[in-house]
């Protein structure tokens, strides 16, 4: 099943993989990992770096975000850029965030993916 399928028959609500990965019980290489967020790379790989910085906090979508997120979410971004500096992506790289159906959200954990080390194209898909 493809990624924009699965985000055809996702629904919110309940635990994810995510979950499982953020309580240890999937075992996963962490690029990064702190009290708010953990970094891993995403199993389908679209870029020659693709990884996802999530939440510890289950926020199901950005558009469930409240604004006492607000730390959280600028510290996703922080922690987006200075993985993506350990990862070599000197020459730039796209962060993403899908939100619900149309949007393509296939895990209704949020997460922000950064790809990069290829040119990306716009408009995306
Ligand atoms: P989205 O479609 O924006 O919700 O992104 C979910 C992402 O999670 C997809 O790119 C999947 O490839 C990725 N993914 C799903 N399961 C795992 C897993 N066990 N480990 C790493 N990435 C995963």
């Amino acid at each position: 099943m493809s990624e924009t399928d699965k985000a055809q028959t996702s629904t919110p609500g309940g635990d994810t993989i995510f979950g499982k990965i953020i309580r240890g019980e999937i075992p996963t290489n962490f690029l990064f990992k702190d009290d708010v967020c953990v970094v891993f790379n995403d199993i389908s790989a679209q870029a020659p770096v693709h990884f996802l910085v999530v939440p510890v906090k289950p926020i199901e979508r950005l558009a469930t975000a409240e604004d006492g997120d607000k730390q959280i979410l600028g510290h996703l971004l922080l922690v987006a850029k200075r993985v993506a500096a350990d990862q070599g992506l000197d020459e730039g790289y796209r962060v993403v965030i899908n939100d619900g159906r149309l949007g393509g959200q296939s895990v209704y954990h949020l997460h922000l993916h950064v790809l990069g080390k290829r040119q990306l194209g716009w408009p995306p898909g």
